[in-house]
C-alpha cells in the first residue's frame, strides 16, 4: 500500500457523490431537479470578469507577491477595518484559493498531532475532514434539541479542555443557514477566555447573504480581547458569485498569518494573478447586485416554507439568517413512516433521487443523520419542481 494513513481515512465528499449519480441519471435522460448547489446560480458581474480581461491583457500574468497582491491585500484589510470593525492592515491579510486554503493552511500550521478541534454541528463538511488531516481530533458539539440548531455557550464549555487548541464558528452557517447574534458571540468568548490556548477560526464566507434582521457581526469584533487569538476567514466565492475563480483570505495575528504565507510560499505560491486582480474589482466596485441574489433567495426560501408545511415526515429545524440552504430534518420518517426500510440521510438521499430525480445533500456529510440539506441556488421553477417532487414522494409514506 502506497498511501499514508492520513489519506486512507480521508472519504470522497458525500456531496460530490449525489452530484456523480445525478449526472449518471440525467445522461440516461432522466429529469433531474438539483437542489444540492453550493453555490449562487448567477453569473460572476460582469465588471469583476472585465477586470480580469483587463489584467490579462495588461500582462499581469507572473508571480505575485506570495500572500496577494498589496493592492488587494490592503482593499481587504480596509473592508474589514470598515466594515467589519476589525483591525487589520496588509501585513495581517493572505490571499488564499478560497476560503477553502485558508482554512486548511491555519489547521496545517497550529495543529500539532492529537490536538483538539471543536466544532458546532451541523458543520461545514470539510472542517473535521481538514483538521483531522493536519493531525488534529475534532470534537464536535451538537445543539440540544429545539435550540434552533445553535450550541449554547454552557456546551462550548462542555466541549473544551486543556487540548482544544482552536474553535471553529462559521455564521452564518453552511447548512442550516443559522447566525448567531453578537450578544451570542460575546457569552462564547467569556467562555473561550477560560482556554487561553485555544484559537478561534471565525468563518465568515456568508457574511453578506443574511435576510433576517439579524446583524452580522465579525467574531473578533463581538470579542475584541480575544481578537489576538482570532483568525477570520471569508472569501469572493459566495458573495460575488466567484466559486471558481478560488479567491478567499485569512486575517488575524501577524504569527499566524506569517506562518501561513511560509505554508503558501512552499504549497502553491500567489494564487492566481489574474483572480486577485478580478477580486480586487469585485471589493472596489458595485455591490447592488447582493441585493438582487438576495431578494432571489428570500423568494425561494418562501417557496420551500409552504410545501414543508404541509408535508408529513420531514421538518425545516431553523428558519435561516442567510446563505441559501435549508436544513431539513427526517427523524420522524425515518423512525417509522418509511416503513423501516430507510435509516440513514445517505439512503434517504438516494431514495429520493431514485424516486423522483431531486438532487439533495445527506445530513451525514454535515454531522446529522437524521437531515438533508436542499439549496434554494437555483431557479424559481426549479426550486418549486423540486419541492413539489418531495411532496410527491413523501405523500407515499404518510
Ligand atoms: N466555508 C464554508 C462554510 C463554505 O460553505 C465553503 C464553501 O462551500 C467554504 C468555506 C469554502 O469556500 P471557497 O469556495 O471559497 O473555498
Amino acid at each position: 500500500m502506497y498511501l499514508n494513513s492520513r489519506i486512507q481515512r480521508v472519504k470522497p465528499s458525500e456531496t460530490l457523490a449525489v452530484k456523480t449519480r445525478a449526472m449518471e441519471l440525467k445522461a440516461q435522460g432522466r429529469s433531474i431537479v438539483d437542489m444540492a448547489a453550493g453555490e449562487p446560480d448567477i453569473d460572476t458581474p460582469e465588471h469583476i470578469k472585465e477586470a480580469a480581461v483587463k489584467a490579462l491583457r495588461d500582462g499581469k500574468t507572473k508571480y505575485t507577491a506570495v500572500n496577494g497582491i498589496p493592492e488587494l491585500r490592503e482593499a481587504i484589510a480596509a473592508k474589514l477595518r470598515d466594515e467589519n470593525g476589525l483591525e487589520a492592515d496588509a501585513s495581517t491579510v493572505i490571499v488564499t484559493n478560497g476560503g477553502k486554503q485558508a482554512i486548511y493552511s491555519f489547521f496545517d500550521v497550529v495543529l500539532e498531532p492529537g490536538d483538539e478541534v471543536v466544532i458546532p454541528s451541523p458543520y461545514w463538511v470539510s472542517y473535521p475532514v481538514m483538521a483531522e488531516m493536519c493531525g488534529g481530533r475534532s470534537v464536535i458539539v451538537k445543539p440540544r434539541a429545539g435550540a434552533g440548531l445553535k450550541i449554547t455557550p454552557e456546551d462550548l464549555r462542555a466541549s473544551l479542555s486543556p487540548r482544544s487548541k482552536c474553535f471553529v464558528i462559521n455564521s452564518p452557517s453552511n447548512p442550516t443557514g443559522v447566525a448567531y447574534t453578537a450578544s451570542e458571540l460575546k457569552e462564547f468568548a467569556a467562555v473561550l477566555k477560560d482556554f487561553p490556548n485555544c484559537l478561534i477560526i471565525s468563518d465568515e464566507v456568508y457574511e453578506k447573504l443574511i435576510f433576517t434582521d439579524v446583524e452580522f457581526v465579525s467574531f473578533a469584533k463581538a470579542a475584541p480581547e480575544l481578537a489576538n487569538r482570532t483568525v477570520t476567514v471569508n472569501a469572493f466565492s459566495k458573495t460575488y458569485s466567484m466559486t471558481g475563480w478560488r479567491v478567499g483570505y485569512a486575517s488575524g495575528p501577524k504569527e499566524i498569518i506569517g506562518a501561513m504565507g511560509r505554508h503558501q510560499s512552499q504549497t502553491t505560491s500567489n494564487i492566481c494573478s489574474i483572480a486577485q486582480y478580478a477580486a480586487l474589482a469585485a471589493l472596489q466596485g458595485p455591490q447592488d447586485f447582493i441585493r438582487e441574489m438576495l431578494s432571489n433567495f428570500t423568494r425561494r426560501f418562501e417557496i420551500g416554507y409552504k410545501v414543508l408545511e404541509s408535508v408529513r415526515g420531514v421538518e425545516l429545524l431553523a428558519r435561516p439568517d442567510g446563505a441559501f440552504y435549508l436544513f431539513i430534518g427526517i427523524a420522524p420518517f425515518l423512525n417509522g413512516a418509511g416503513k423501516g426500510k430507510i435509516k440513514g440521510s445517505a439512503e434517504f438521499a438516494n431514495f429520493l433521487l431514485e424516486q423522483s430525480g431531486v438532487a439533495v445533500v445527506p445530513g451525514e456529510a454535515f454531522g446529522d443523520d437524521h437531515a438533508f440539506r436542499v439549496s434554494v441556488s437555483s431557479s424559481d421553477d426549479n426550486v418549486r419542481a423540486g419541492f413539489e417532487r418531495l411532496e410527491e414522494v413523501m405523500a407515499q409514506f404518510s
